[in-house]
């Protein structure tokens, strides 16, 4: 099979480029490195099955001839990380909303299956966990600018449910609940790696908010077999799947874990959302997820705790510090 993978020089699309090449697929990227990096795939560009293309995915002439030439698509480019979105919600809306649109556009004239990876955050601020494909969604308003994301990420799925109810194009959504692991950054305000960082540096640990709020982590290696399975599935198209991880845990929960797993003598400081983000900021309280529909259909379950995924991102964040001490949280 030769995949494209959209975005798949970022932290999940370059997990998932080296799974398929790890089965024997040919794999074919496209991104245009705003938040994906060369080094995330370098490691890969020796493997003849390997090919990639710095471009962006709104590029019609590349994508027609990339799309003609793969069997299926998982699109995986988005703005992503919810600091980036507060302070750039022009390039948000439109990189969602018109890059998916261009996605669906090119792999309808080809017929190609279109894996979407969304995320989470489509549920918003509903307060009744865990949550179900099919509930209710609950935004915030339009003038807090994080739930541009929600918003943007819902309108692609939208999208890609219309072209399979109206044009019979097979798609797949995938809802990515906190993904975790090697190679992502603490650059777009991602709190694993940043609070690894911090633990590692000796700095202080930044809890947002009280610390009550949870998350469900997710490695990355599990998310990615979810996405296979998935993308295997006759059965999953035109529907809607959430991949996460059930172990809850709050956010000073993880900022004392991850201070405990790496023996770091990091005082854990609390920083108010108005600071760390911007006035008026919203979170959410909960998230966390109902993973029955994926498990009942493909018998996925998560093989990765939340310590050894904190780990897995210490050995990772390790490393680069040895080699480079400016890396920052
Ligand atoms: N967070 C934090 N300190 C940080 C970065 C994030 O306390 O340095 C919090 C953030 O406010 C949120 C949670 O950690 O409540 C998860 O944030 P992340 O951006 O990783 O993912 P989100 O769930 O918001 O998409």
């Amino acid at each position: 099979m030769k995949a494209l993978i959209t975005g798949g020089a970022g932290f999940i699309g370059s997990h998932l480029a080296e799974a398929l090449l790890g089965r024997g697929d040919e794999v074919m990227i496209v991104d245009d490195l705003s938040t994906g990096r060369f080094e995330n795939i370098e490691h890969l560009t020796s493997n003849q099955n390997f090919h990639f293309a710095i471009e962006t995915i709104t590029n019609e002439t590349v994508m027609d001839r990339l799309v003609s030439e793969c069997d299926i698509i998982f699109h995986l480019a988005a703005a992503v990380g919810v600091e980036l979105i507060v302070h750039s919600p022009v390039r948000t809306i439109e990189t969602n909303i018109i890059g998916t649109r261009a996605v669906l556009q090119v792999a309808n004239r080809y017929r190609k299956k279109v894996i979407i990876a969304s995320t989470s955050e489509v549920y918003g601020k509903a307060v009744t966990v865990p949550f179900k494909e099919d509930d209710d969604r609950l935004m915030g308003p339009t003038t807090k600018s994080r739930w541009s994301y929600a918003t943007s990420k819902a309108v692609d799925e939208f999208l890609a449910l219309a072209y399979w109810k109206e044009k019979h194009l097979p798609t797949v959504v995938v809802r990515f609940f906190n993904t975790v692991g090697p190679r992502q950054t603490g650059q777009y305000g991602m709190v694993v790696p940043r609070f690894v960082t911090q633990a590692l540096k000796g700095e202080p640990i930044t809890v947002y908010g009280d610390g009550q709020q949870s998350r469900c982590f997710t490695h990355v290696s599990d998310t990615v077999r979810a996405v296979l399975l998935l993308s295997d599935h006759p059965e999953a198209v035109g529907q809607v799947f959430n991949v996460g991880s059930s172990e809850e845990i709050t956010i000073l929960g993880l900022a004392q874990k991850v201070k405990h797993l790496l023996g770091s003598d990091s005082e854990i400081v609390f920083i108010p959302y108005d600071e760390a983000y911007e006035e008026g900021f919203e979170d959410m309280r909960r998230r966390v997820p109902d993973t029955t529909k994926i498990r009942k259909l493909t018998g996925w379950t998560p093989r990765y705790s939340l310590d050894d995924t904190i780990i897995a991102v210490a050995e990772h964040i390790r490393k680069q510090l040895e080699g480079d001490e400016s890396v920052q949280a």
